[in-house]
């Protein structure tokens, strides 16, 4: 806690009044033009990715970039996603996987999540990520080395457009399809190069 309480302090001195015209601005707008949607894990950071400034985007973040389908009923998630399409009226959505991302590692390697029982639940939202898995990743066959690598990274893909899928779901987001004032985008952040790879819609 001690560092984060020195960043703050930091934030104070070096980097907030260079922005207080910005931060004045921000005190009373609110318009991102992007919905982000991306994975807890802290080598993600979209903002830094996108080279964002404080009010561009409109950020979700779940274990595995995971975004239910809808369903009615209280959900954090669901919620999120229509304020930000109905109220805010974003333009475009990214759902952005990672490399090495936990989850997706749990699920292809079958982890014991036994006693684990809400990541158990929680990754069921990616049930329909193999079968949108890319189809030349010869997934399974054979045991050469790096054949790991290049599953999860056919897994991580294909959850990214299982997510676009079930975003697709919501009221909200349907009704911006059909009205064609909204863009989803697939993403992939490769961790070790920094490299982002777009998927095909
Ligand atoms: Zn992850």
């Amino acid at each position: 806690m001690q560092d984060l309480a020195e960043g703050v302090a930091q934030f104070q001195r070096g980097v907030f009044p260079a922005k207080a015209d910005l931060f004045a601005h921000l005190a009373a707008t609110h318009r991102p033009s992007t919905l982000f949607i991306s994975c807890s894990d802290a080598r993600v950071v979209p903002e830094l990715i996108t080279q964002s400034e404080p009010g561009e985007l409109f950020v979700i973040r779940t274990a595995g970039n995971l975004v239910p389908a809808y369903t009615p009923g209280p959900d954090g998630v669901a919620a999120s996603i229509e304020y930000a399409v109905a109220v805010l009226g974003v333009s475009d959505i990214v759902v952005c996987g990672h490399s090495a991302c936990g989850a997706m590692t749990a699920l292809a390697e079958q982890h014991d999540l036994s006693g684990m029982p809400a990541i158990a639940d929680w990754l069921r939202h990616a049930d329909a990520a193999p079968a949108h898995a890319d189809a030349g990743s010869d997934a399974g066959a054979g045991s050469a080395a790096g054949s790991g690598a290049a599953e999860l990274g056919a897994l991580v893909r294909g959850n990214v457009r299982a997510q676009l899928a079930n975003l697709a779901t919501h009221p909200s987001v349907a009704r911006a399809l059909a009205e064609h004032r909204l863009t989803l985008h697939g993403w992939v952040y490769d961790i070790p190069t920094g490299t982002v790879e777009e998927l095909d819609a």
